[in-house]
């Protein structure tokens, strides 16, 4: 790709920046105003559910979300490509906020949810995928894309949560869903037309199907069919044991929330025995799916203390810090602009860094920089663990405990996301690429919902236990800090030469 004039980079990624921008807007603009609108009184034409009720729709629907990543990568390397699963998925979310926007009862409304699930399954995990691919010579180049994707999706955010949240809540609920699905159409304009320019030849094949002329493309052997019927089977068998034990409870929020846990974490233990024991793998490969296994471990860890900004921050934001400046109170959901906000500002100078240390030779590996991620993570909650004291005490928390948390976690996100979105296009097996992908973001959807469950401890007459409960993602964060770092040098080997 000899066109550079994006930052240094080709125009395609620029293309992908702007589609995911947009996408992006969409996505946390309608997320902003969700659970409220779900909870909102009928008299504003909310739905009026009950408290429980809506968080449990609201969990659900953001972990199915990037639940569906992982057949949407699917549907990319064995039938569509990048590409079309990226225009196709981008049209089912247009059309599932335009259903959001128009509709009158609740059953158009979980039509439109749907489809906006199903259409960001298909294009989330596809289109990280297709930055990757814009550089087959893989390196720090690569990494440096995802950091610059990484600002278009934050600065997506910021704007959709400013945008669609302001005329959702304030103005009508419907018309900030038709906002979101205007963005959407924006983006997929954006990627139809500039896409066919600047994009040539990238995503359009199935990548089980590339020609062996292709950079990364080598022969390799077909599934084995027997291991994955087995594996299909004993899951069903495990399903089948958990609900006629009761060990599934579907009756109630808490009990969905556990169930949808437990698909998670199977599907994906499943899916990783599935490649390693039938995938057609060599060595090398086969070493490279099991450190994509242990950096999922890592970031899901990562995820569910980070995502506790929407649920146990938010409440401490809520009820427990003061926001009140010269008479002015700063509204409590303001806190959640501050990460993609932080993410804009602080992402070139993480770029910058790594490309100082790159220089003098001391760049930290991918597990090194996974740990620092879970390490910064840890180090936030203890600094809420000094808020939560001082809340416990009845007094509100100065706003400096949450914004250095964010702080500290933001950096932690910039050291592990677009690091870890390029080290999985690197480290997967060329045919399974969007699949692992999507894989990435399964580690998203089991860590927000662990997020969802533990703001459960945070009732009002639980107040005393906040600290601890603080205390523990702390230590948990540190832990398994550290003992990434211990093992990051064989990690390191088993990456067979991928930096
Ligand atoms: N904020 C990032 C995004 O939307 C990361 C989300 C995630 O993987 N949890 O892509």
């Amino acid at each position: 790709m000899q066109d550079k004039s994006f930052f240094g980079h080709p125009r395609g990624l620029f293309v992908l920046f702007l589609t995911e921008m947009w996408e992006r807007f969409g996505y946390y603009g309608m997320r902003a105003i969700l659970l409220l609108f779900l909870i909102s009184p009928t008299a504003r034409g909310a739905m009026g559910l009950p408290e429980a009720e809506g968080t449990s729709i609201y969990a659900l629907y953001v972990a199915s979300v990037y639940l569906l990543t992982l057949p949407g990568g699917w549907i990319a390397d064995n039938i569509l490509g990048q590409k079309k699963s990226i225009i196709y998925g981008g049209g089912l979310i247009t059309l599932g906020y335009a259903i959001l926007a128009i509709s009158s009862s609740p059953s158009t409304f979980y039509i439109g949810l749907v489809a906006v699930a199903l259409g960001t399954g298909l294009l989330k995990a596809n289109i990280s995928t297709i930055v990757g691919e814009l550089y087959p010579e893989g390196g720090r180049k690569r990494d440096e894309a995802f950091s610059i994707f990484y600002m278009g999706i934050n600065v997506g955010s910021t704007l959709g949560i400013a945008m669609v949240g302001y005329i959702g809540e304030k103005v009508n609920w419907h018309l900030g869903f038709a906002t979101a699905s205007i963005a959407m159409l924006l983006g997929l304009i954006t990627f139809i037309f500039m896409g066919r320019t600047y994009l040539k030849g990238i995503g359009d094949e199935p990548s089980a199907k590339a020609k062996v002329s292709d950079t990364h493309a080598i022969a390799h052997p077909p599934i084995n069919k027997n291991v994955l019927y087995t594996i299909v089977g004993l899951l069903v068998v495990f399903y089948a044991v958990l609900h006629f034990t009761g060990k599934i409870d579907f009756s109630n929020a808490q009990g969905l929330a556990n169930a949808a846990g437990i698909i998670i974490v199977s599907i994906t233990v499943a899916y990783f025995l599935f490649i390693l024991l039938g995938g057609g793998l060599n060595t090398v490969e086969k070493k490279r799916v099991a450190v994509l296994g242990v950096l999922f471990f890592a970031v899901s860890i990562f995820w569910s203390g980070f995502e506790q900004a929407a649920t146990s921050f938010q409440i401490f934001a809520s009820r427990h810090t003061e926001r009140t400046f010269f008479g002015w109170e700063m509204p409590s959901s303001w806190f959640q602009f501050f990460n993609a906000a932080f993410i804009v500002m602080l992402a070139p100078l993480v770029n910058s860094l790594w490309a100082f240390l790159e220089k003098r030779n001391m760049n930290p590996s991918t597990p090194v920089k996974f740990a620092i991620g879970l390490i910064l993570m840890g180090v936030g909650f203890y600094v809420m663990v000094l808020g939560a004291n001082i809340a416990v005490t009845g007094v509100k928390a100065s706003f400096i405990f949450l914004s250095v948390t964010y702080v500290l976690h933001t950096i932690g996100e910039l050291s592990i996301s677009p690091v870890g979105l390029s080290s999985y296009t690197k480290l997967a097996p060329r045919q399974y690429v969007s699949q692992f992908m999507g894989i990435w973001f399964v580690g998203a959807s089991l860590g927000n919902l662990i997020a969802g469950i533990f703001a459960g401890g945070f009732t009002e007459g639980n107040l005393q236990q906040m600290p601890s409960l603080f205390n523990q993602v702390f230590v948990i964060g540190i832990v398994s800090g550290l003992v990434l770092l211990l093992f990051a040098k064989p990690i390191k080997k088993w990456m067979g030469g991928i930096e």
